[in-house]
């Protein structure tokens, strides 16, 4: 194995508390998920850890000297914040801006709040401490929502760098993201990142809506091209440290204290809530769940007891003190109802606990009730599955929490419906024995297999794969000194094939297809290339024969129409057909076609021998690209079963027969073509890259644009490509 990368971790946060104990500096890690998860990778690597340490204000000079030493031994690097910065930036935009509507609570952000602008100078600080901590080569990993313009910031100074984001609550859906006033700043923030992680394929997609909502950026499917860079967008699950929690399992004293906490119960079922306390977590209508559960037969009464721990947070913000008071208000409320002079159904819990007191929760409880209105991933569910080696316990899981995504043998709820809810814990609490193990070991099957130190894995190794496939500089064009020692090659090449694509490549990008002749100047030089002695031009276009003819007709071209499926071999020679294809789907998928084409103005369908394609290049670009998405699906249905491809093209859905690719013409010039021979190909689309994957590795390919391409040269558009060929042509 190579050596790791070294590694830059940007959190708000450092996974670490300092505290002082007589006077000296302690400096404990923290036990949180991310901060174990990442503590591997960072020691291994040679890099650092960078963020906010806390509040250091009480610390005379010499133990903050000592601090200092403590923390360079550890590789971690505090970004120190004011008073008023945290009050701000941490408070008053993360927490108190960002985490509400990220997680769809409108209702939940201060009227007139606004420390937009600390957010940004925080942001700032943060990525000046990434610029002077960095070294070429480094890998930088910046985490979640209180860090979205970091991205951008350091790629501003830092072209080169790997950057990885990743987004650790939800993307909400654009309809909400576009509430906020700065929701373009926060994307192109994001968008300086070379890799965007998230918990869901639902997070990913409202990302990639937003871009193209908001920005006008098209992306497909898991990457998007910005400003000639290419973006991944991925998803990884984040997992628990299955291992802790398992040896935590087995502890004898653990298993003590889970019997204790059992005996306690007297008989009584356990339902267990563990939560920060937090409007996000759905605390106020499991309790109504509860309470529900408890009218709807008395003998519940006796029979369970629902142990709710709270912990504190976020204590400062006005929000989280209210709601608090709403929360012990229902307890207290349902308590004087149900309960008895000897007991009370709800054990409510303002504290934290320790790792091994959660355990011992996690082991006594019944069922586990995780039920918040929305929840990026939620880690407590799946640290209850990795605790229950012993394969019993139910999970009572939302449906709005990431986690759902994977942990489908729980028992799912909506978080709003109060009954259901209250159905669903009947539900749990007399479900037999069978069905609860065969659920709990499916879900221990997934949760152990993914675990954290497996996300952060396949995150890095995403962010070095996406740097190996597209580095930033490779999308940029190709020097002009390496395109002028191409063309002498070319120029002085034993024979020469060029390999010309038309539309995008010797001319602009057409509006609509059949928009855009060839003009005087390109039928020129397109005539001095045919003209060369030991030189073949073909010309490879997605359009119909009849074009072809009537633009190039007489002239000595090898024309390849439709993508390959005809040829003409020169000026005065038949198209030949080169497969046997059967057209007899076009007309099946021509009325679905047509409905598309009425309900978006500007789109149009493009009819050829054996093929036919949908444009939208003229339609308005966001609900021309939310129809052809859309048609992709309908289409992807409907022509499973044919022998169709449907291929995605800029602003175009092309539909054309299994078989006929650009690289089968590569292949077929390659029987006929004495050797040696030069093959240069041209080309800017992804059909192009078809071709370009054909070619022999003595081949020169060029791609034209700024879009992820495998050509080893780049030219920036149809004019520098015409100026590269008139100097060939004019030796
Ligand atoms: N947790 C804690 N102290 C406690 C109880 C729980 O630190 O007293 C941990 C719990 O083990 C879990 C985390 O808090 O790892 C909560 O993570 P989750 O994803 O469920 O929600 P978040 O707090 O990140 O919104």
């Amino acid at each position: 194995m190579s050596r790791p990368d070294r590694l830059l971790i940007v959190s708000n946060r450092l996974p670490i508390t300092v505290r002082l104990e007589e006077g000296s500096v302690q400096v404990s890690h923290s036990s949180g998920g991310v901060a174990t998860g990442l503590r591997g990778c960072h020691e291994r690597s040679e890099g650092a850890w960078l963020g906010w340490p806390g509040d250091l204000a009480r610390l005379s000079s010499a133990q903050r000297t000592e601090l200092d030493r403590k923390l360079a031994a550890q590789r971690i690097v505090p970004v120190e914040l004011s008073a008023s910065e945290v009050r701000r930036y941490y408070e008053g935009f993360s927490n108190g801006v960002l985490w509400p509507l990220f997680h769809y609570l409108l209702d939940r952000i201060p009227v007139g709040a606004s420390d937009w602008d600390t957010y940004r100078e925080v942001n700032a600080k943060f990525a000046d401490a990434i610029v002077a901590h960095y070294r070429p080569g480094s890998l930088v990993w910046i985490h979640d929502y209180q860090l979205m313009l970091v991205p951008g910031l350091v790629r501003e100074r830092l072209p080169e760098a790997r950057i990885g984001f990743f987004l650790h609550i939800p993307f909400p859906a654009p309809d909400v993201f576009r509430i906020l006033p700065w929701r373009e700043d926060i994307l192109h923030g994001i968008l300086g990142a070379d890799l965007i992680g998230f918990h869901t394929f639902s997070y990913q997609r409202h990302f990639a809506d937003a871009l193209l909502h908001l920005l006008g950026l098209e992306s497909s499917v898991d990457r998007a091209v910005v400003g000639g860079r290419e973006v991944r967008l991925g998803v990884f699950p984040m997992g628990v440290d299955v291992e802790s929690f398992e040896k935590l399992a087995s502890d004898p004293g653990v298993q003590a204290d889970a019997d204790a906490i059992r005996r306690d119960a007297a008989g009584r079922q356990i339902l267990l809530g563990v939560d920060r306390l937090d409007y996000t977590k759905g605390i106020p209508r499991r309790l109504l769940a509860v309470e529900r559960l408890l009218e709807s037969d008395p003998s519940w009464r006796d029979r369970i007891r629902f142990i709710q721990l709270a912990v504190p947070s976020r204590t400062k913000i006005e929000m989280y003190q209210g709601f608090r008071r709403e929360v012990e208000e229902t307890v207290g409320r349902i308590n004087g109802a149900f309960g008895t002079v000897g007991s009370v159904p709800i054990h409510y819990l303002y504290r934290s606990v320790s790792p091994r007191r959660l355990v011992a929760l996690y082991r006594a409880a019944d069922a586990m009730v995780v039920t918040p209105v929305r929840d990026g991933m939620n880690l407590v569910a799946k640290e209850f599955v990795a605790s229950r080696t012993d394969g019993d316990g139910v999970l009572v899981l939302s449906e709005l929490a990431g986690a759902s995504a994977e942990l489908g043998e729980a028992l799912l709820v909506n978080p709003y419906d109060v009954s259901g809810m209250a159905a669903t814990l009947r539900r749990a609490l007399t479900m037999d024995a069978t069905e609860r193990t065969t659920r709990m070991l499916n879900l221990r099957e997934r949760v152990v297999a993914q675990d954290i130190h497996r996300w952060a894995g396949q995150f890095l190794e995403a962010l070095r794969q996406c740097a190996a496939v597209a580095p930033a500089r490779a999308l940029r064009p190709t020097s002009p000194e390496r395109m002028e020692d191409l063309q002498a090659r070319l120029r002085h090449a034993t024979r020469l094939v060029l390999l010309l694509d038309y539309d995008g490549t010797l001319v602009a990008m057409p509006s609509a297809p059949g928009l855009l002749p060839p003009d005087p100047d390109l039928i020129d030089l397109l005539a001095a290339l045919a003209a060369r002695p030991k030189t073949t031009v073909h010309l490879v276009s997605g359009r119909r024969r009849e074009t072809l003819d009537r633009w190039f007709g007489p002239m000595g071209l090898v024309l390849w129409a439709e993508h390959g499926l005809w040829r003409r071999a020169g000026a005065d020679q038949p198209w030949e057909q080169m497969a046997s294809v059967s057209s007899e789907w076009v007309s099946r998928v021509r009325p679905m076609l047509e409905q598309y084409t009425r309900s978006t103005p500007g789109s149009l369908i493009e009819e050829r021998s054996a093929s036919i394609a949908w444009h939208h290049r003229m339609a308005d670009p966001e609900y021309g690209s939310m129809q052809a998405r859309d048609l992709r699906s309908v289409l992807g249905q409907a022509m499973s079963n044919m022998p169709v491809e449907i291929v995605e093209e800029n602003k175009a859905i092309d539909l054309r027969p299994h078989g006929v690719t650009r690289g089968r013409i590569v292949e077929r010039i390659l029987k006929s073509v004495p050797r040696p021979v030069t093959i240069a190909a041209f080309g800017n689309d992804r059909e192009d890259e078809d071709m370009f994957r054909a070619l022999p590795s003595s081949s020169v390919a060029v791609h034209v644009g700024r879009a992820a391409s495998k050509a080893g040269y780049r030219l920036p558009d149809h004019l520098a490509v015409r100026a590269f060929l008139a100097g060939l042509a004019g030796d």
